[in-house]
């Protein structure tokens, strides 16, 4: 396949004899075959133009044809130029609301978990995170509950309703742990594990894929074709700040890549305010800043005890301070003229 080769891209409407019958319209004049899915969506490379101009009577027309310009090129808005939704059990990310995912950085006990999960639902949280395998920088540091943690995210969302996302580390948790949760979390530190990548779009779970901390605007556009071209288009990239010379906040958010992703790829973005500003009172100016960008969620950690926290207990913000984020951020969504997901 080359850079220059013509995209034809058939949305859900197509028949699986539409797209053979372009199969064997293109074998027939030797050309190579090359087929992508996306979801619904079916791509397919052509490149001769003759053959897409002499297509045989009969075969569906394409809803819309672009060119390959990038050898990476399944996540490109051109191609979904509505964008993408995704399905996280009942929430929608990517419908133009403005959907919040709050909970702790680490599964750490049934109470703080379930109390937790609690709080985040009574404010208005459409989703819940929690970390069971903690990807810590040191090794003697809290590791997560691992599979212990598992039940207990299974029955906060059984209490709350609330649909739960949690980290993969290993390709070979991926079954396990999708049997259980609603979406899975490729953290920054594991952006680039391609076989990750590979295991987890498989899953057809919903991916948020967080952008390495030193990893590029297009570098994440390239880990998320992995999980795309295993056909799973439920895909969220998750800007949570790069490591920069600024010394002030943990990490630097990069609301301009929020922007880039959002004019760039056709999937939904999610920012993480917590991980990047690493303080309590960065949480609520970069989560307004980063809804008036254009990102369609937050990923908020909140903690009911953040001094008594495992992991990153001193960026977590407490349920007093997610209820007044919430409020804080209504008024924004509807500044923008969107609305909070789940608010009737
Ligand atoms: C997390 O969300 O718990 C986490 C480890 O984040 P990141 O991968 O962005 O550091
Ligand atoms: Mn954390």
């Amino acid at each position: 396949m080359t850079n220059s080769d013509t995209l034809l891209v058939f949305d859900e409407a197509v028949t699986p004899a539409g797209v053979e019958g372009w199969i064997r319209h293109l074998e027939s004049a030797g050309a190579p075959i090359e087929m992508y899915r996306l979801g619904g969506t079916h791509v397919l490379p052509v490149a001769d133009g003759d053959l897409i101009d002499k297509a045989a009577p009969g075969l569906p027309a394409p809803t819309h044809r672009v060119p390959r310009s990038t050898e990476v090129f399944l996540g490109r808005r051109e191609l979904r130029p509505s964008g993408t939704e995704v399905s996280f059990g009942p929430t929608t990310i990517g419908d133009g609301s403005v959907t919040v995912i709050a909970g702790p950085c680490a599964v750490e006990s049934p109470e703080q978990t379930l109390a937790t999960a609690a709080a985040v639902a009574e404010h208005g949280a459409v989703g819940l995170r929690g970390g069971v395998f903690k990807p810590r920088t040191s090794p003697h540091s809290f590791q997560g509950l691992q599979w212990d943690g598992l039940d207990l995210l299974a029955e906060a969302r059984e209490q709350t309703g609330l649909p739960v996302v949690t980290e993969v580390v290993d390709p070979e948790h991926v079954k396990r742990l999708a049997g259980v949760v609603d979406g899975l979390q490729i953290g920054a530190r594991n952006m680039q594990n391609f076989a990750l990548l590979t295991a987890a779009g498989q899953s057809g779970l919903p991916v948020v894929l967080k952008r390495g901390f030193g990893c590029t605007v297009e570098e994440t556009i390239g880990a998320a074709e992995y999980l795309l071209l295993e056909g799973n288009d439920q895909v969220v990239l998750c800007e949570r700040g790069i490591r920069t010379f600024e010394p002030s906040a943990r990490f630097t958010l990069d609301l301009t890549a929020v922007a880039l992703w959002k004019q760039r790829t056709h999937l939904p973005v999610i920012v993480d305010p917590s991980h990047s500003g690493g303080k309590p009172e960065l949480v609520e100016p970069l989560s307004l800043a980063a809804i008036a960008v254009g990102a369609d969620a937050l990923l908020i950690d909140v903690h009911v005890q953040p001094e008594q926290a495992l992991c990153d207990g001193a960026q977590a913000i407490r349920p007093e301070q997610f209820a007044d984020l919430m409020g804080r951020l209504a008024p924004m969504a509807a500044a923008l003229g969107r609305r909070m997901s789940g608010a009737s």
